[in-house]
């Protein structure tokens, strides 16, 4: 009796391993109670682009523009998968706002930048972090963080499986002549929390970004760090300057 007991243990432990969006442990310490509660997911408004509709991966093929996207799809979401990042389709300019819904799995045993990274690349050279940054005094490569550009002014994260969103209001650098005459700029919104106001773009391509000619558009970029991280609802609004 005791022995089946043991295994069955040792069965429950493997599955919950094996499954990275398993319900929180019964002692995880949440900070506040809506950091529990998954943020109501937002479809694009009239006049948006669809990115992901939560049915296929057509819009989008792997970092070299031209393999087919190979991420999975888990109900209603796409979920990284090892072999490289993904990129849209259609590419960016201008003034757009980039809508992102996305959670990240929950790895105790990862620290630092090891648990629930990926990230979203605007143009696919400036990337706000995804990261499992929960509860932590966020730094300048945490989740929220334009990365290694600017920390977020505050940790707006909800815990690890919680669904989050990113509300994301770029405007793309000027040139004149080919040089740069001003800078690109991003607010965003962290679960509704402004955590970057008009920030200045002070790098041409955040660390693993696509690089190009930062006058020309680009796709949006999602990151594959090695973590299952999922996405939902992505689309992008494009405003008038
Ligand atoms: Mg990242």
């Amino acid at each position: 009796m005791k022995r089946s007991f043991g295994l069955l243990f040792l069965l429950t432990g493997l599955t919950l391993a094996a499954e990275p969006y398993a319900p929180l442990p019964a002692d995880f310490k949440f900070l506040n109670p809506a950091d529990k509660e998954d943020v109501k997911p937002t479809e694009a408004p009239k006049g948006a682009i669809v990115l992901f509709d939560g049915k296929s991966l057509d819009g989008w093929t792997k970092r070299d523009g031209k393999e087919k996207a190979h991420w999975k799809i888990v109900d209603g979401a796409m979920q990284v998968e090892k072999g490289g990042d993904i990129i849209s389709k259609e590419k960016f300019d201008g003034s757009f706002k980039l809508h992102v819904e996305f959670r990240v799995p929950y790895e105790p045993s990862g620290k630092g930048q090891g648990r629930g990274n990926s990230g979203v690349y605007v143009q696919g050279r400036y990337e706000v972090q995804v990261l499992d940054s929960y509860g932590l005094d966020s730094g300048p490569n945490d989740c929220g963080a334009i990365y290694g550009i600017a920390k977020p002014a505050k940790n707006a994260c909800k815990a690890p499986t919680v669904w989050q969103s990113y509300d994301i209001e770029f405007t793309a650098p000027v040139f004149k002549d080919g040089k740069k005459v001003e800078a690109g700029t991003m607010t965003v919104y962290h679960n509704g929390v402004k955590i970057h106001d008009k920030v200045k773009l002070t790098s041409d391509n955040t660390t693993a970004g696509l690089g190009g000619d930062p006058s020309k558009p680009g796709p949006i970029l999602l990151q594959d760090h090695g973590h299952p991280v999922q996405y939902r609802n992505i689309w992008v609004l494009p405003l008038s300057k």
